[in-house]
């Protein structure tokens, strides 16, 4: 769990152009997103969480897994399948145009009927671009309905494209996701949904996500982070009814592999931690989004910091002096302007849902515009403009920001207009959808200084991910210098107590 897991991966967003010209115009444009964008991913989901934030905090009784003291009801969790309140849908992505499943007796059957009659194979194999599933011994091929096909073995495991995976599998067409998702529309692959049980899925996050090998006490800690993270995504996916997954595969929500990853160590652990979550300290027994990131830097800080959003549960950040000298805890970023240039505009040109708010001038042809300048504002009202100069031959040396500033809150670009000097165009950008934009993993967090060096531009930074909740590395060390599970757990997340989910 990394990146993207938390949200708006445009932020703050506007543009206008200014220019000198009497016959030029200006305008601003700002970020909007309809209720149905809730279901293109975790980064809108974000926003709508905070549009609807204050609703939220009065709405606990939509939770249906609760924490000791409340009853379970198990049906709140069932989605519109008919499945085990406990399952959780994940789902699985890169897997190619074609996907082979085998198993022992596979059983196919329609996902919104399951007690119907099933169809037994040793093996399908599923064509994504034209969204048929075909049965190689009888050279027979059906339509894969929206609703989905659904995918069991004898064994419970099933081979698709020879990685493991247990319980179930849903294949859904393509199309399902596209209006929301490049990464379907464009690869042509189907969308695969592992529903699974909650503990088992846990068994291989914990080794997608962190190491079983690792202190005890801190791979408990990370377990128990991971369960609550799962429940609350259940938990908030499920309220749009027409969504099919709660979680993605990836470190947009948390890494999943599959059975392959799941050893007896992991295993063992998860078991010992069965049913327990972080909840509030006050307030409703709810699990609270129990963000962590791989290394803070130093000192994590708050979602608001970084999504505009608040969660239960995250008073503040705290001081964090055990992930000193791990990875990413100091690194560079060096990329030319051009380069620079090339990513925002990509990731302008990507932006699909947006694209319409662009205006043509700047759609039709981005190479148009050079990058002029960048100015970077970070938590304490400090700023100082960088020109890049990639108009002008000579780039002047210039810094922008400095370490002591604590996290980027914003980017703002400014471009020249190569066509018609004197036009200029401005981006503004939070700083979390610009590093995604710019490249994630390479630029490893917010929490960074920026400096000219020759025709390149140089990050220079601390920590890896977003700086939220539980700091891996920090966690890791914790263990090894003898911190419990507990005290780990609630150095991290200093507004939640533990509690175990009741049935
Ligand atoms: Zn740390």
């Amino acid at each position: 769990m990394d990146i993207t897991r938390g949200i708006n991966p445009l932020g703050l967003l506007s543009i206008h152009r200014d220019s000198r010209r009497q016959n030029d115009y200006s305008y601003q444009l700002s970020e909007s997103r309809s209720e149905s964008d809730v279901g293109r991913g975790p980064q809108i989901r974000m926003l709508w969480v905070q549009v609807r934030q204050g609703l939220l905090l009065f709405c606990s009784g939509f939770f249906s897994v609760q924490a000791v003291a409340l009853p379970l009801d198990p049906a709140r969790l069932a989605s519109e399948l008919k499945m085990n309140p406990q399952t959780i849908r994940v789902r699985l992505s890169g897997l190619g145009r074609v996907m082979t499943i085998k198993g022992e007796h596979l059983a196919l059957s329609l996902a919104k009927r399951p007690d119907l009659g099933n169809v037994q194979s040793e093996e399908w194999i599923i064509d994504c671009k034209r969204s048929l599933i075909h049965e190689p011994s009888t050279q027979k091929s059906r339509q894969i309905p929206r609703s989905g096909i659904l995918i069991e073995s004898l064994s419970g495991v099933l081979s698709l494209n020879q990685r493991n995976f247990r319980d179930q599998l849903v294949v859904y067409p393509k199309e399902l996701l596209s209006p929301y998702d490049e990464s379907v529309r464009n690869n042509s692959e189907c969308l695969v949904v592992n529903h699974i049980d909650l503990e088992r899925y846990l068994e291989s996050v914990v080794n997608g996500e962190f190491n079983s090998q690792w202190a005890e006490a801190a791979v408990e800690a990370q377990i128990i982070a991971a369960r609550t993270y799962a429940l609350f995504q259940m938990t908030e996916m499920r309220k749009d009814k027409g969504r099919v997954f709660d979680v993605e595969s990836t470190q947009k929500d948390q890494v999943y592999l599959g059975l392959d990853r799941v050893d007896s160590k992991a295993s063992e652990l998860v078991a010992k931690t069965k049913g327990m979550i972080l909840v509030p300290r006050f307030g409703k027994n709810e699990p609270i989004k129990a963000f962590y990131h791989a290394s803070c830097g130093g000192r994590t800080i708050t979602p608001e910091k970084v999504w505009g959003a608040s969660f239960k549960g995250f008073g503040k950040g705290v001081r964090c002096p055990f992930c000193y000298g791990s990875p990413s805890y100091l690194w560079d970023y060096r990329l030319s302007f051009h380069e620079l240039e090339k990513k925002i505009w990509n990731g302008i040109s990507k932006d699909s849902l947006n694209r319409k708010f662009w205006p043509e001038v700047y759609r039709s042809n981005p190479n148009r515009w050079y990058l002029k300048s960048v100015v970077a504002r970070g938590d304490r009202p400090k700023a100082i403009k960088m020109p890049i100069g990639a108009l002008i031959a000579e780039a002047q040396a210039g810094q922008t920001a400095d370490l002591d500033q604590g996290h980027i809150k914003e980017l703002h670009f400014e471009f020249l207009d190569r066509e018609d000097i004197g036009n200029t165009l401005k981006v503004k950008m939070d700083a979390y959808a610009a590093r995604n934009w710019i490249d994630p993993s390479r630029l490893k967090s917010t929490w960074y200084e920026i400096m000219t060096k020759g025709r390149s531009i140089l990050f220079r930074g601390k920590g890896s991910g977003h700086g939220v909740g539980m700091c891996q590395w920090g966690a890791k060390n914790m263990g090894e210098k003898g911190f419990t599970r507990d005290q780990i757990l609630l150095h991290y997340y200093p507004g939640v107590k533990i509690a175990r989910i009741s049935k």
